[in-house]
């Protein structure tokens, strides 16, 4: 992690004086469109097809070298490619991330923790973090994911997933839950699920946005602030309880400083803290085309017309337009992905979340020593 903070600066630097001094921390592949989910708040598997393969995967993450401390690998599903193993490996040779995530709807039951443990084989210096996405409980995960069968095929896949726990020691099962107007009202029985039945490492949740990548604007699938403030306060009930420990206190304390931020995002329209999309994080389309994230998922240019190098798919005028328009806040979203980067590369957030994991170490301590003096 600590590996990180030089970049930090240049990143903070390049968004200071407009000039790409540092390819981008965060880095998204969207490995494919194609998927066997059909939500209702995703229309992904109906864009067309024209994946990049493991040769252009291998080019472009030369190209990129050691900037990424993050990857997320999404789709689509990214499971369905056969070759994601493969992928994953390229990223781990050429750019060695810190952090690799990967979401994952749980339907081939038979194939996915073969999948990623070949995965978990592939990167074993880097922390694989894999989440199920888990929208409903029984039958209302199934109608909210479109699919018959769903939530058994799903809990299948988690419980060959959390049999792969013991052997490898980079590995960090999540669930993940898209709180949307289909579910939104179910989130106890969710929450109640997860935490009891499940014990996932970690459970995280988001608002369902519309977004471009998604063709899902103008659904209307977003819920209300009102309905939504229940679920991220008791999230947020959920870190402050939790009394954390070293890193995992860290990130804890990132998460609630996040769920503040989506609030006052849904209640105040704007960017809360400055975005470093297009900067600091990066998404790559399955066809090669560079976004500077997916809410807006406009093209910077096709890596496949810049000869797999991403620096110079990076450094077009369009990037620069669309980095003036970010900048300008012309654009406002609570999308985790560039949320933790944003905040990591915003010094008021930082100091306060070392202010207070600092606060917490002492506050341990004293307790500690407390407890052996009686
Ligand atoms: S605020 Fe949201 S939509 Fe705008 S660039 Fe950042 S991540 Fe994308």
């Amino acid at each position: 992690m600590l590996e990180v903070l030089p970049n930090i600066a240049k990143t903070q630097a390049s968004y200071a004086i407009n000039k790409v001094l540092v390819l981008p921390m965060n880095l998204t592949i969207s490995v494919s469109y194609r998927c066997n989910s059909r939500c209702k708040t995703c229309n992904v598997w109906q864009r067309p097809n024209d994946d990049f393969t493991i040769e252009e995967y291998e080019k472009t993450f030369e190209s990129i070298g050691r900037a990424p401390y993050w990857f997320t690998f999404s789709g689509g599903e990214p499971t369905l490619r056969k070759d994601l193993p493969e992928m994953v490996g390229a990223a781990y040779r050429h750019c060695r991330p810190g952090i690799i995530n990967i979401p994952t709807n749980g339907i081939q039951d038979k194939i996915i923790p073969d999948r990623i443990e070949k995965v978990l084989q592939a990167a074993p210096d880097s922390e694989v973090i894999i989440n199920l996405s888990l929208d409903g409980v029984g039958e209302k995960h199934d109608q909210v994911r479109g699919v018959k069968g769903n939530f058994e095929r799903a809990m299948r896949t988690y419980a060959g997933l959390k049999a792969l726990k013991g052997r490898y020691k980079n590995f960090t099962l999540g669930v993940h839950t898209v709180i949307s107007n289909f579910n939104v009202h179910e989130f106890d029985a969710i929450h109640t699920f997860v935490r009891n039945e499940l014990k996932p490492d970690q459970f995280i949740s988001e608002i369902a946005e519309e977004r471009v990548e998604l063709d899902t604007v103008g659904m209307g699938i977003t819920p209300p602030y009102e309905l939504y403030k229940p679920v991220i306060e008791r999230l947020q009930a959920d870190i402050r309880a939790e009394n954390a420990q070293g890193v995992a206190r860290i990130t804890q304390s990132f998460r609630d400083r996040y769920y503040d931020i989506v609030k006052r995002t849904l209640v105040e329209k704007r960017q809360i803290i400055p975005c470093m999309a297009g900067i600091a994080s990066a998404q790559i389309a399955p066809n090669g085309d560079v976004w500077t994230c997916c809410i807006r998922a406009e093209s910077v240019a096709n890596l496949r017309d810049h000869n797999y190098d991403f620096k110079s798919a990076w450094t077009t005028a369009k990037a620069d337009e669309l980095r003036r328009s970010i900048k300008a806040g012309e654009c406002f979203c609570p999308l985790a992905n560039a949320a933790y980067t944003n905040m990591l590369c915003h010094v008021p957030t930082m100091s306060s979340v070392a202010l207070e994991v600092g606060k917490g170490t002492l506050a341990d301590s004293m307790s500690g020593k407390r407890a052996l003096n009686n």
